[in-house]
C-alpha cells in the first residue's frame, strides 16, 4: 500500500509548477474575456493541447500517480486559473473516464483519441447521464436503448440535458436504460460516434457561472449506433443484467455497491476543483487586504478582515486534506466507509462558496464588479455544490454509509 505523505515528491512539484504556470500565464489572463462571450475558449484549448496539458496520456500520467496526488493537484491548479476555462480543458475527460471505466481495450483506442483529436485539430466529448426528470434521481432516466438484432445496432431515443459539452463534442457518451425493470443497474453507457445521423443539440443554456463551459441539451432521436459501440460489448452486458436481475430476486446489494465505490473515488475531483477556485479567490483577495488602505492602514490591519482571511485560508487547507485523503484512498484500495469521497466533495464545494464569498465582501465595493475576478470566482464557485450529485445528495450519501440504513 503507498504510505500517505503530505510532502509532494519532485516530480510532483515540477509538475504542479508547470500547471500553475499555464494557469497564470494562459488561463487566467483569458478568463474574463471567454466568461463574458459565454463560448467555448477553444483557442485555449489548443493551447493546452500544444502544451500536452490536453492530452489522455497526460491524465494517464496523473492517474497513475501512486500517491493518488497527481489528479487532484493538476485540477486545484487548472481551476486556480479559472474554473470556466478549466472545465472546457478537463471536460473531455469526464466522457474519456466513461470509457476508461467501462470499456474494452479495442474501445479505449478507438474513441479516446477522437475526444481529444490533436493540437491542429482538437476536439471534446461529452458525458450525457442527467436528463430533465433524472437529476439527483439517476433512476429516474428515461433514454431508451433498443438492441436490434438483426442489424447488431443499437436505437437510442430520448432527451439528455446539461450535457457539459453537449452537442459541439465529436464523440458522446450516453447512458441510457436497456432494462427499465432494474433501475439504474438495468443502465448502459454507448458511444455515440461523430456525426451520427439523430443526435443533435438541444438548448444551450445562459448560465450563472463557469460560462465559458459550453452546457446544452443532447436530442437523440433513432440514433443508430452499431453494437460495437456498446461499452464494454454485449456479452458483458448480458452477464450483468443476469446478475442485477439474480440480485433483485435475492435482494443482494453487492451490485450497487459497486457503483458507489466509482462515485466514492471520482468525487474528489470535484472536490480539487473547488480547492482551486477558493485558492484563487483567497490569494486575490489577501493580496488586496494588504494593499487597500482605509483610515490610514492597510485593511488586512482590522481584525474583522484578518479572522476572515485567517478562516478562509483554515477552510481551504482543511477541503485539501479531505480531497487528498479520498484521492489516496480511493488509488489505495481503501474502502471508504465513511463515504469520505462525498465528504470531500461536500466539504470543498461548501468551501468554494463560502470562501468566495468572503472575497467579494473584502473588496468591498470592487468585489461587486466584473473589473476583479473574485465576482466570477464568487458565481463559478455555485456550481461545485450542484453538479455530481448536489450537496443534499453528498450528506444524503454520508448519512446512508454510517447508518448503514436506507435513508430516504
Ligand atoms: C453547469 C452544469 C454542468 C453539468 N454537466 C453535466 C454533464 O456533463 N453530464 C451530466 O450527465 N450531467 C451534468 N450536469 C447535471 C448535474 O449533475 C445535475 O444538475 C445535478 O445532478 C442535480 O440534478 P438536478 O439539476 O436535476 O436537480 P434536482 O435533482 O432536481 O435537485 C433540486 C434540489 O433538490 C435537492 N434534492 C433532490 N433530491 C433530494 C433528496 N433526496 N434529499 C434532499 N434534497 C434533494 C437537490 O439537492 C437540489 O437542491 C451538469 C449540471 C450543470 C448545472
Amino acid at each position: 500500500m503507498t504510505e500517505f505523505a503530505l510532502d509532494l515528491n519532485d516530480d510532483q512539484k515540477q509538475v504542479r509548477d508547470w500547471l500553475h504556470g499555464f494557469a497564470r500565464d494562459v488561463i487566467r489572463p483569458a478568463a474574463a474575456e471567454w466568461d463574458e462571450r459565454e463560448e467555448t475558449p477553444w483557442p485555449v484549448i489548443q493551447e493546452a493541447a500544444k502544451a500536452g496539458i490536453y492530452s489522455l496520456d497526460f491524465y494517464a500520467q496523473q492517474f497513475f500517480d501512486p500517491t493518488g496526488l497527481g489528479i487532484p493537484m493538476a485540477l486545484e491548479e487548472l481551476f486556480w486559473g479559472d474554473a470556466g476555462i478549466a472545465l472546457s480543458i478537463v471536460g473531455t475527460g469526464l466522457a474519456a473516464v466513461g470509457v476508461l471505466a467501462n470499456g474494452t481495450e479495442e474501445q479505449i483506442g478507438t474513441w479516446i483519441p477522437q475526444m481529444y483529436g490533436d493540437a491542429d485539430d482538437v476536439k471534446v466529448a461529452a458525458f450525457c447521464s442527467s436528463e430533465p426528470d433524472a437529476g439527483s434521481d439517476v433512476g429516474a432516466m428515461r433514454t431508451r436503448a433498443v438492441y436490434d438484432e438483426a442489424r447488431d445496432e443499437w436505437v437510442l431515443n430520448g432527451t439528455k440535458t446539461w450535457a457539459t459539452n453537449g452537442g459541439i463534442a465529436n464523440v458522446h457518451v450516453v447512458v441510457a436504460v436497456v432494462d427499465p425493470g432494474l433501475g439504474t443497474k438495468g443502465h448502459a453507457s454507448f458511444i455515440v460516434p461523430p456525426d451520427t445521423p439523430g443526435l443533435s443539440q438541444g438548448q444551450k443554456f445562459k448560465k450563472h457561472g463557469i460560462r465559458a463551459s459550453h452546457t446544452a441539451e443532447v436530442v437523440l432521436k433513432d440514433v443508430r449506433v452499431p453494437g460495437s459501440c456498446l461499452l464494454g460489448g454485449k456479452e458483458r452486458l448480458d452477464g450483468r443484467l443476469a446478475r442485477a436481475r439474480e440480485s433483485a430476486r435475492t435482494g443482494d446489494e453487492r451490485v450497487k455497491n459497486a457503483a458507489m465505490a466509482t462515485f466514492e473515488a471520482s468525487r474528489p475531483a470535484v472536490g480539487a476543483m473547488a480547492v482551486g477556485t477558493a485558492r484563487a479567490a483567497y490569494d486575490y483577495a489577501l493580496a488586496y487586504a494588504r494593499e487597500r488602505r482605509q483610515f490610514g492602514r492597510p485593511i488586512i490591519d482590522n481584525q474583522g478582515v484578518a479572522f476572515q482571511l485567517a478562516d478562509m485560508r483554515t477552510r481551504i487547507d482543511a477541503a485539501r486534506l479531505l480531497v487528498w485523503r479520498a484521492s489516496w484512498m480511493a488509488v489505495s484500495g481503501k474502502p471508504f466507509t465513511a463515504a469520505e469521497g462525498s465528504m470531500s466533495k461536500l466539504f470543498a464545494s461548501e468551501t468554494a462558496r463560502e470562501v468566495t464569498a468572503q472575497a467579494v465582501q473584502i473588496l468591498g465595493g470592487n468585489g461587486f464588479t466584473r473589473e476583479y475576478p473574485v465576482e466570477r470566482m464568487h458565481r463559478d464557485a455555485a456550481i461545485y455544490t450542484i453538479f455530481e450529485g448536489t450537496s443534499e445528495i453528498q450528506r444524503l450519501v454520508i448519512a446512508r454509509t454510517l447508518s448503514g440504513l436506507p435513508i430516504r
